[in-house]
């Protein structure tokens, strides 16, 4: 087998890792090797970061409006790639093709949104704010932007920031989960095709010493970063003690509200596929329906005979919607947890353990399972699976649903599913979530909305995407002026 070693990207060149270590790559589906990763040294991200430093002396002097032409360029460049992206989205995390266009359509949806920066970083101005005075606020960069990624949107959630830091000025270092490094490999080798200038765009791989170098940088001015919450809260308390910007995005819980009156085909279909698209390995995903009054009656069968229809397999095959779960200890950990579960006094209602996909015998496959009667305080209800498990509880009324969602430690996401406006305001207005949905299931802000997260869910200020990010990654330089006619020669 002729293995790819993968190489990090610095200085507008690809270097091999000098540290001889590496982590495999496989595919989640058949457990194929697809790539060796390496785990490169503090040493090697100081590198990336001083060269990325230096660029930025001259990348924050390009004007704007040229610093976009790169966006564009990018933009034809990943559209003319699209498919390729795609599959290699699918072969190294195991969603279905569609998810994974998905996926990539969301990416490039911020460099789109990115292309706006002239407008987007406008400043303010005042005049006369006493006789002759005037006042102005511009933005400027803030030097080597530092970006985190997690394994499940191998190309996305890098998106979220790289097209707006550099976009703004900035030069970026990133270092990509390295379970599924090789979709960031092609888009760094498309990001070498658009021409940005040498060390505006640097990728060193890595693990966790990678992260604590980056936090520990005196040259890098920001970090952002998304993935669980015990990481993420370890690189906002270590990045900020640095004096750094943090955004960290951390894990998730997401509770659905039905009530009766939900309409049941279209509400069950959303329902399956949050819960189960890209196997519940979503922050945004279902995790949790609440059932409101009379809704179980007719929700649960509905329920149990969508998830049992449900296809699981390789993700590359057209008539799969489900694919396999990261790693084989991901699988083993995700059917742990569902016996917990059921330990703790919930019912099985759609049982998906012990999977075997005929021809993908190695694959890390899970079926959809149901789990209902979830005890409100037991592990299924508590815990981020991030695994295809959806568990059901009853609620007598919204108030109380609301309660069970405000009371989640964590924040990002939740939906209602009802026809009643009035319902469905006071949710909105009262659920305490980043992202809320109506009708919707998968809440997932587009491009020129930050993705919003609240409590446990998120540490920062600013979020990814759109102005937020336009803000994170700039500081604000107030100008207070003062030219006296007097001082004029007369011309
Ligand atoms: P993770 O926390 O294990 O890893 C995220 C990144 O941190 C990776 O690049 C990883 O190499 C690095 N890392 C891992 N352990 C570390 C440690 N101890 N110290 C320093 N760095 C470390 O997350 P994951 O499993 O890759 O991704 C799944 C998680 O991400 C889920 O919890 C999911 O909810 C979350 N997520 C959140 C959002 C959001 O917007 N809030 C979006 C997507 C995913």
């Amino acid at each position: 087998m002729n293995e790819q070693v993968l190489q990090n990207y610095i200085n507008g060149k690809w270097v091999a890792s000098t540290t001889g270590k590496f982590r495999d790559v496989s595919d989640p589906a058949t457990a194929e090797i697809l790539a060796k990763v390496p785990i490169s040294s503090p040493a090697e991200l100081d590198e990336a970061v001083q060269l990325a430093h230096k660029a930025f002396h001259d990348w924050r002097r390009v004007p704007v409006t040229t610093r976009i032409q790169y966006m564009f360029k990018l933009k034809v460049l990943l559209e003319a790639n699209f498919e390729d992206l795609a599959r290699s989205i699918t072969l190294e995390h195991g969603k279905t093709l569609d998810e994974s266009r998905g996926e990539m359509r969301r990416a490039i949806e911020n460099v789109e949104v990115a292309c706006g920066t002239p407008t987007l970083s406008m400043g303010d101005v005042v005049e006369d704010i006493a006789p002759g005075i005037d006042e102005l606020m511009i933005r400027q960069p803030l030097g080597v932007a530092g970006i985190i990624s997690p394994f499940n949107f191998p190309a996305m959630i890098a998106f979220w920031f790289i097209p707006y830091a550099v976009a703004t000025g900035n030069t970026v270092v990133i270092k990509p989960s390295s379970r599924v490094p090789i979709t960031m490999v092609k888009l760094f080798r498309l990001m070498e095709e658009a021409g940005f200038p040498a060390g505006v765009v640097n990728m060193v791989h890595g693990g966790a010493e990678i992260v604590d170098a980056i936090l520990d940088h005196p040259l890098i001015k920001s970090v952002s970063f998304i993935g669980s919450t015990p990481v993420a809260m370890h690189v906002f308390s270590r990045g900020s003690a640095h004096g750094k910007r943090v955004s960290a995005g951390g894990g998730a819980k997401c509770p659905v509200l039905i009530l009766p009156d939900a309409d049941i085909d279209t509400t069950t279909n959303i329902i399956m596929d949050s819960a189960f698209g890209c196997s519940g390995q979503r922050c945004l995903a279902a995790t949790i329906a609440i059932m409101i009054g009379e809704a179980d009656k007719a929700f649960i069968p509905a329920f149990a005979e969508a998830a049992s229809k449900r296809v699981t397999g390789y993700g590359l095959k057209p008539e799969v919607q489900m694919g396999p779960v990261i790693t084989p200890q991901d699988k083993v950990r995700i059917e742990g947890l569902i016996q917990q579960g059921l330990d703790d006094g919930a019912e099985m209602l759609v049982d998906g353990r012990n999977a075997v996909i005929p021809g993908y015998e190695k694959g890390n496959f899970i079926r959809p399972t149901i789990l209902t009667d979830i005890p409100v305080n037991g592990i299924i209800a508590t815990t981020e699976i991030f695994g295809p498990v959806l568990g059901i509880m009853h609620c007598k009324t919204v108030e109380e649903a609301i309660k069970i969602v405000n009371n989640s430690t964590y924040g990002n996401a939740s939906s209602i599913f009802t026809r009643d406006g009035s319902a469905a305001r006071k949710f909105r207005y009262e659920a305490n979530a980043g992202n809320i949905g109506i009708n919707i299931g998968i809440a997932a802000p587009m491009a020129f909305f930050p993705f919003s997260g609240w409590k446990d869910s998120f540490f920062g200020d600013l979020h990814g995407q759109g102005k937020h990010a336009i803000e994170f990654f700039t500081q604000t330089k107030v100008v207070i002026e003062r030219w006296p006619k007097e001082w004029s020669r007369k011309f």
